[in-house]
């Protein structure tokens, strides 16, 4: 028997109780150093030195999921105008882009003709970019059908916790459900599936370790970014702790050991200053280098924006990610090479 990183190399596939004791013997930072050294090697030998930059454009579409979920104020951001997406896109792809992820808002329902046409406008660039879309559970088989033919390569189904009674009552506009059937119903259509979880609802240690293993059954994983909830300013959830670095961190290892070739990112609330424990860790090989969006940059990024047409702003993240990844002896790339399974 070699070390955890070989076995699971191998083919081993971690048991549940395995995992759950590696979660809990990694719970105070100092007992985390093997799990994390582990976690490392693996994302070394699955990824090798290569970081995949790809960047970000939305909202693309209003949220009209109400009751709002309680950690979020990204509704509030003004939806970029159909007229000014090609532009956007095109300011990515000047800039070597080469997959965008276009985000959301979410309705109770469908918004197929609403993507499909977000999506048209972007095609009729011609421009050598691969599409994602995250329009949390908002999307229908027919749309994900149409989608599959204008070439969409990804879909993100974003479960943030399967703990049914969190997401109720942190989500309670939202479906799990519908997350669900979206993230079955994109992989059946050979769709590349993102999905996103959130540390810090008050989900327990099983509660992630299921969603990570409920992930790893469904197959067909490509991205997962690890969200760690801190609270935002006007939204009910405003007054709460936010989750540790080090939880987050140890469930990015848990994540790598359980998806091991699965591209593990930042999520929501982690900032670039949290590079070295993503790394730490076993994040790997994708990150977000630049953006198109409406919102002010963070007063860290204002010097990085350049304003575009209609009141975007193209925010490019690669003079702060470079320097990491120079120092970590790492090289970044526009093009992410296919890997197995
Ligand atoms: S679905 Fe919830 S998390 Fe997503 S934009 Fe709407 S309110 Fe925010």
């Amino acid at each position: 028997m070699g070390s955890l990183d070989e076995d699971i190399l191998d083919g081993r596939a971690l048991e549940r109780d395995e995992a759950l004791a590696l979660y809990a013997g990694a719970v105070v930072p100092a007992a985390a150093e093997a799990l994390f050294d582990a976690a490392a090697r693996l994302r070394d030998r699955v990824f090798g030195t290569t970081v995949h930059y790809m960047a970000t454009m939305g909202p693309i579409l209003a949220c009209a999921i109400e009751p709002r979920c309680e950690y979020c104020d990204w509704w509030r951001a003004r939806v970029i105008a159909r007229s000014r997406l090609a532009g956007g896109a095109a300011a990515l792809a000047a800039r070597g882009i080469r997959r965008v992820l276009l985000v959301g808002g979410s309705r109770d329902g469908d918004y197929d003709d609403a993507v499909v046409d977000v999506v048209e406008r972007i095609r009729e660039q011609g421009l050598d970019m691969e599409i994602e879309v995250n329009v949390g559970g908002s999307l229908t088989a027919a749309g994900l059908e149409r989608l599959r033919a204008l070439g969409v390569a990804g879909v993100t189904a974003s479960l943030e916790t399967v703990n049914e009674p969190l997401f109720r009552r942190h989500k309670p506009g939202d479906s799990l459900a519908a997350r669900r059937r979206v993230l079955v119903e994109a992989r059946e259509r050979g769709f590349e599936v993102r999905s996103i979880m959130m540390i810090g609802l008050g989900e327990s240690d099983a509660d992630r370790i299921d969603h990570l293993l409920e992930l790893r059954a469904c197959g067909g994983l490509r991205h997962l970014m690890v969200s760690r909830f801190t609270p935002r300013s006007d939204t009910p959830l405003a007054e709460r702790e936010s989750t540790t670095m080090h939880d987050w961190a140890r469930t990015v290892a848990l994540a790598r050991l359980l998806l091991p070739h699965v591209r593990i990112g930042l999520g929501g609330g982690v900032d670039l200053a949290e590079l070295p424990a993503w790394h730490r860790a076993g994040g790997g090989n994708q990150l977000f280098a630049m953006g198109v969006h409406t919102m002010e940059p963070p007063p860290a990024l204002r010097e990085l924006a350049t304003p575009l047409e209609g009141g975007l702003r193209l925010v490019d993240r690669r003079p702060l990610l470079d320097r990491f990844l120079s120092d970590a002896g790492l090289r970044p790339t526009f093009t992410d090479r296919r890997l197995g399974p």
